[in-house]
């Protein structure tokens, strides 16, 4: 997706096209400043219950009705650990320890991250209950999973039906 700005989120002057920092960004020269387009940063979580994956609905496009690992957006001055803790138990009600760094995927489909960073996670509490922007929450074995959606669920759910993805610590 592209990114446009054509004010100074500070000021609100006009901004104008300039070279900066190895390629063409907006300015502001009121301010003196370049406009960064930072890349949306999301965390993705593989959890187990009983040789069984986390998945969750999505509720909304992109990818709506099909199913994907827990994940969001890390906001800016947040952990990733921290954001995989909290968009885990707003979107499951489920409570995770996260255990071990799985992967991290550049941007390759519509999903919405331009960076996603997979953890395993335990889950330490909770009852699982969809919110957020899941439908749905639910365990699946390998042999029963659902239409994925997403470059990272798929390719991590693909590597635990294969034995690939190394779980352990
Ligand atoms: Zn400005």
């Amino acid at each position: 997706m592209s990114r446009i700005a054509n004010f100074c989120a500070v000021c609100g002057s006009r901004l104008i096209q300039q070279q900066h920092s190895g390629r063409i960004r907006p300015f502001c020269q009121v301010c003196q400043q370049p406009t960064y387009f930072d890349p949306k940063v999301a965390v993705i979580i593989f959890a187990l219950r009983d040789e069984k994956v986390l998945l969750i609905q999505r509720a909304v496009d992109p990818g709506a009705g099909k199913w994907a690992l827990p994940a969001g957006f890390v906001d800016y001055d947040e952990a990733p650990e921290d954001a995989a803790i909290r968009e885990t138990l707003e979107e499951t009600g489920l409570q995770v320890a996260i255990r071990k760094l799985l992967a991290v995927f550049p941007k390759r489909d519509d999903g919405l991250a331009d960076i996603a960073i997979a953890y395993r996670a335990e889950i330490i509490g909770g009852e699982a209950k969809a919110g957020d922007d899941a439908a749905a929450v639910g365990f699946f074995a390998a042999d029963q999973l659902p239409p994925l959606v997403f470059f990272p669920s798929v390719t991590l759910v693909a590597q635990w039906r294969a034995g690939e993805l190394p779980l352990q610590t």
